[in-house]
């Protein structure tokens, strides 16, 4: 199973964080007490879109329980088969929602003919709406059908026109904490202190962590990044090696970025987060090497070498560079 399918799949009861937030949206579904257009806000990863889906299913299942939607009534099978009459969705596929798109869906909320008189409209990402597909909404969200509720989704609001953002109700969903994702990491094999080492690498998005826990390369990928970090060697050789990881930059970085802060952040003589012995004895000494000033030198360095990756510069001289401010 992939990691699409465990969020898609997963019951109101099962989501991940933001339960207080959770629980009085769906008192509010259930009650027909909702406002006309939401805005869920947060970072990308952490169950603003898969909340959506779910509270909808559970809003409209004909036998909740306690759980959530039952799974089984006409209207979750409708709905797990993505062929509700009554919910339309935008997901994050294309690049851009264009205006031809936001008038066929404006359309859609205002025909007449549904016999519960409810219908919800999902929009992904909804920064991706053009300024004419946005200015194309701003009627419907500012006076929506009867019945009607619109759920816009971002992670990065500020695209979004300061007249769609005033005139919905926002949502913000928090990043999950350590505890909150626990049963995950359980049911993954893994211990305590390997599941805060990932969370820190998953930079606190849900989906990023289950793709890593589902990704069995990604831990000799690991190992040999630490490894490398705390044992550079031969700068040439180790730069090379480092330069040839192009292809998964982002995720080197991503990595190097969160040991380095959870290293920063760290009581001298204390252990960091590692997700196995030996990878806490190779931080272990990494951080002995690296305590008190001399970390802010390395994180300078660190930021350089994120800029030069970033234009036409020599890769492996960058990181040989870089490797060198760790011994
Ligand atoms: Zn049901």
């Amino acid at each position: 199973m992939n990691h699409a399918g465990i969020a898609e799949s997963m019951r109101f009861k099962d989501l991940i964080g933001n339960a207080g937030l959770r629980k009085s949206l769906l008192t509010a579904f259930r009650a027909g007490r909702t406002h006309s257009t939401y805005l869920f806000l947060g970072k990308d990863g952490i169950g603003k879109w898969t909340t959506a889906r779910a509270l909808v299913a559970a809003a409209w299942c004909e036998q909740p329980d306690e759980n959530g939607d039952c799974g089984q009534c006409p209207s979750c099978v409708k709905l797990a088969q993505d062929v509700h009459p009554e919910l339309r969705l935008v997901d994050a596929t294309e690049r851009i929602i264009k205006i031809d798109q936001i008038r066929e869906l404006t359309e859609w909320l205002w025909l007449k003919g549904f016999s519960t008189g409810r219908r919800i409209l999902l929009v992904d990402a909804a920064e991706r709406m053009n300024p004419q597909s946005q200015n194309c909404f701003l009627k419907t969200l500012e006076e929506p059908p009867p019945g009607a509720v619109i759920i816009l989704i971002s992670a990065n609001p500020g695209a979004l026109l300061p007249t769609i953002r005033s005139r919905c109700q926002k949502v913000r969903f928090l990043p999950p904490t350590h505890a909150e994702v626990m049963p995950l990491l359980v049911a993954g094999g893994f211990h305590a202190e390997a599941g805060q080492a990932l969370l820190q690498a998953a930079d606190g998005s849900i989906r990023t962590l289950l793709r890593l826990l589902e990704d069995k390369q990604y831990f000799a990928f690991r190992r040999e990044v630490v490894r490398r970090l705390a044992e550079p060697g031969d700068f040439f050789e180790t730069g090379k090696w480092f330069a040839e990881q192009k292809e998964v930059l982002p995720e080197v970085f991503t990595l190097i970025s969160s040991l380095l802060h959870d290293l920063m952040g760290l009581p001298y003589g204390s252990q960091p987060a590692a997700v196995d012995p030996e990878e806490r004895t190779a931080l272990t000494a990494l951080a002995q090497r690296l305590h008190g000033r001399r970390m802010l030198e390395v994180l300078d360095e660190f930021v350089e070498l994120r800029k030069r990756s970033a234009t036409n510069c020599n890769l492996q001289l960058c990181f040989e560079r870089f490797l060198l401010a760790l011994v």
